[in-house]
């Protein structure tokens, strides 16, 4: 009996901590791209890491810092000796931890690659304890978006034309290249490639196995409003589909039931949607004359009703569609910038803010 008991003492522990492993995963899930620039959370092994701006400037964020958990900063990422930092000079030998952002911060393979440009446009990878940083792409143009992902670099070039009414070539058109991440002298492989249209990538991501792209277009020279597409195709770019049209957001959220997303419609109103894993539309979460955002993890999505119009507000809303709960924003907060089992997370100037999402679900 006394047996029997403990065996049954074991298995409900173990069934706990099978539960709890499942249930207590704090790793963030965070918007590398598009919206974002220089403000983006990157996060290896828990650990949070930031482009935060030094003391003398804090709205120009040039410096990799780890972040505390109150999100502040804890150290620079340099392990220069003799460094002086901030206060280092930035031309010849830089602080470790400096770079000019141009665009994006990921975490892949326990290291940290950032949109750059210090001297050449690229991207280069950081050393989380702080070691020097290395090119591991350099370009000519600014690079829109890029994804490291199983020792591939995917990258895709901006094209400056696009704001520029003038000097728009739509000839040139736009595309996404690949190369293996450790071989720059490799020629790149092309992913995905449009002609004849005046656009750009703004984001990639790798959701489950397959590359999603979200492309900004112009229907024609003189349109005034860009158009998105959400792309998928297999990692080398082959059975590439359009997964949904006039949808992207610059962010695909991957939950259990699809993905969460937000789509631009005819009348000029967005929506917040959830989709099969097909791109059928299975769910309108919510409608706004402003461009939203959307964030996901596992079995919540959170909308955020977009920055321009008063007010802003983030709902909860389950995977399945039903909506939890909501909270008014400040308007002055940045974008969405991720989310965790508990909190979504704004830079209200130099300051992170997390939103307790979980407490506004009654
Ligand atoms: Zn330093």
């Amino acid at each position: 009996m006394k047996k029997r008991m403990a065996c049954l003492v074991l298995l409900t522990a173990l069934l706990l901590l099978a539960g709890c492993a499942k249930a207590a995963s704090k790793e963030g899930v965070w918007v590398a791209h598009g919206y974002l620039r220089d403000q983006c959370i990157a996060e290896i092994d828990g650990v949070r890491y930031a482009f935060i701006g030094s003391e003398e400037n804090p709205e120009q964020r040039v410096y990799l810092a780890q972040l505390d958990q109150n999100g502040e900063k804890k150290r620079l990422v340099c392990s220069k000796e003799g460094c002086a930092h901030e206060q280092q000079g930035r031309l010849a030998d830089p602080c470790h931890a400096y770079s000019a952002v141009t665009g994006g911060l990921m975490a892949a393979d326990g290291k940290l690659y950032a949109g750059s440009h210090n001297g050449e446009m690229g991207v280069v990878e950081f050393d989380p304890e702080g070691g020097p940083p290395r090119a591991v792409l350099t370009a000519p143009q600014r690079i829109s978006c890029f994804l490291v992902q199983d020792g591939w670099i995917y990258y895709a070039q901006q094209d400056q034309t696009f704001a520029e009414p003038a000097l728009r070539a739509p000839e040139n058109g736009y595309r996404m290249l690949r190369r293996r991440l450790n071989d720059d002298g490799a020629e790149p492989e092309k992913v995905y490639e449009r002609g004849g249209v005046v656009g750009y990538i703004a984001c990639a991501q790798c959701i489950g196995d397959k590359l999603v792209l979200t492309e900004v277009y112009l229907e024609d020279e003189d349109a005034q409003d860009a158009s998105m597409n959400l792309l998928r195709m297999n990692l080398d770019g082959s059975g590439g589909e359009l997964l949904a049209a006039s949808a992207g957001g610059h962010f695909a959220a991957q939950v259990e039931s699809g993905l969460a997303i937000t789509r631009k419609n005819e009348d000029g109103s967005w929506t917040a949607e959830l989709l099969d894993t097909a791109g059928a539309k299975k769910a309108e979460l919510d409608r706004s004359q402003d461009r939203m955002m959307v964030c996901g993890q596992m079995n919540t999505v959170l909308v955020d009703s977009g920055a321009q119009l008063a007010p802003r507000t983030l709902r909860v809303y389950s995977a399945a569609g039903e909506k939890l709960g909501e909270c008014a924003l400040e308007k002055q907060y940045s974008p969405l910038l991720g989310m965790d089992e508990r909190y979504a997370y704004y830079w209200d100037g130099g300051k992170l803010i997390s939103v307790d999402w979980k407490k506004l679900i009654p």
